[in-house]
């Protein structure tokens, strides 16, 4: 089933239509740990799971196995990232095919970000410039398949024209893009605007919320390093910095992620996507303080 479809289902059915991100592991150790974590994550029934892909042929091969062992292990809908980085239009077009005959059906299709050491993007020489290249030969050469991409609520550090970059996210939905799934963002305010400026965009596909539950004060610094371009909000760096231990930290994290899902559901979201550094736990928490069991919950809420 596409996404698009799971998506739609959920929200008539009034479910929770959340997702998880992992990312391939590269120990045996970290891979069984990451497959504790799907077992714990799987029971909320989730619309899906997510793969991300890494610049590299080791990593990418890493991004196949992992794919496919999930698929084997659990009974989870499996997306795969791709990405444009270093490869042929060939080279992708087998990775398509394998992802075909393995029973990939849905893509989140992607740029990528520049190789560690190299600044700014690089198109192979004969590979794709844009996500929306991407997308538009998925379908043309994979209809059958269910195509994601990347929003930036808060602008992607590439693209300083805002404007300019609504018109590159709806090229990628021209040209055949079923869902948005965006960057994490920690103030529901810059989704809300977001999402109001692909409606005036004519952008009508469903738009997925990305969010990290925040677990450490190193996880902040690296994400501020890695300039993905989102905002902490003052309120927010406020009550990390009165956490006085990681636990703290932690706790304060969950709280704000419960209350961004809180939100997120009063405005109608059409799902919510964990970025969960393979760690169940925060997501699991965030689960708890909403007092609902699975997905489906929400739909048997009894009133007061
Ligand atoms: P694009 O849509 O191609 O946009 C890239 C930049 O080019 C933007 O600034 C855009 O405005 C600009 N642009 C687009 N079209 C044009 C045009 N015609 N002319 C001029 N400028 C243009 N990275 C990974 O390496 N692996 C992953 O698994 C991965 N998963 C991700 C999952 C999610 C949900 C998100 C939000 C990001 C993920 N990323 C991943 C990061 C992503 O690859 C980077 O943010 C990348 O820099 C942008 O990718 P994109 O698909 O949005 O690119």
């Amino acid at each position: 089933m596409k996404v698009k479809d799971i998506l739609s289902k959920m929200q008539s059915n009034n479910s929770l239509a959340v997702s998880f991100e992992f990312f391939p592991p590269k120990t045996e150790k970290a891979s069984l740990n990451l497959f504790e974590a799907i077992s714990d994550l799987e029971p909320l029934k989730p619309a899906y799971v997510s793969v991300t892909y890494g610049a590299g042929g080791s990593s990418q091969k890493l991004t196949r196995d992992l794919i496919v062992q999930i698929k084997k292990k659990t009974n989870l809908c499996v997306v795969a990232h791709l990405t444009c980085v270093g490869q042929s239009r060939q080279e992708i077009h087998q990775v398509l095919e394998q992802f075909d005959q393995e029973g990939i059906h849905n893509i989140l299709a992607l740029r990528g970000d520049p190789p560690k050491g190299q600044k700014d993007f690089e198109p192979h020489p004969d590979g794709f410039e844009y996500a929306a290249d991407l997308v538009a030969y998925i379908k043309a050469r994979f209809p059958h398949m269910g195509i994601g991409v990347a929003g930036f609520p808060e602008g992607h550090p590439d693209c300083p024209n805002r404007m300019d970059e609504m018109d590159h996210l709806k090229a990628k939905v021209d040209a055949g893009a079923d869902y948005i799934c965006t960057q994490m963002f920690f103030d529901n305010r810059d989704f809300y605007d977001f999402r109001d400026r692909c409606e005036l965009a004519g952008i009508n596909v469903p738009i997925v919320a990305g969010l990290m539950p925040i677990t450490s004060r190193k996880g902040v610094r690296r994400m501020s390093e890695l300039a993905l371009g989102c905002r902490f909000p003052a309120k927010l760096m406020k009550a990390l910095s009165r956490a006085d231990n990681d636990e703290a930290v932690a706790r304060v994290g969950v709280h704000w992620a419960t209350k961004q899902v809180m939100g997120l559901l009063e405005n109608g979201v059409s799902g919510i996507h964990f970025y969960t550094l393979n760690k169940s736990k925060a997501a699991l928490e965030v689960y708890r303080s909403l007092g609902v069991g699975d997905s489906e919950s929400l739909s048997k809420v009894e009133p007061l």
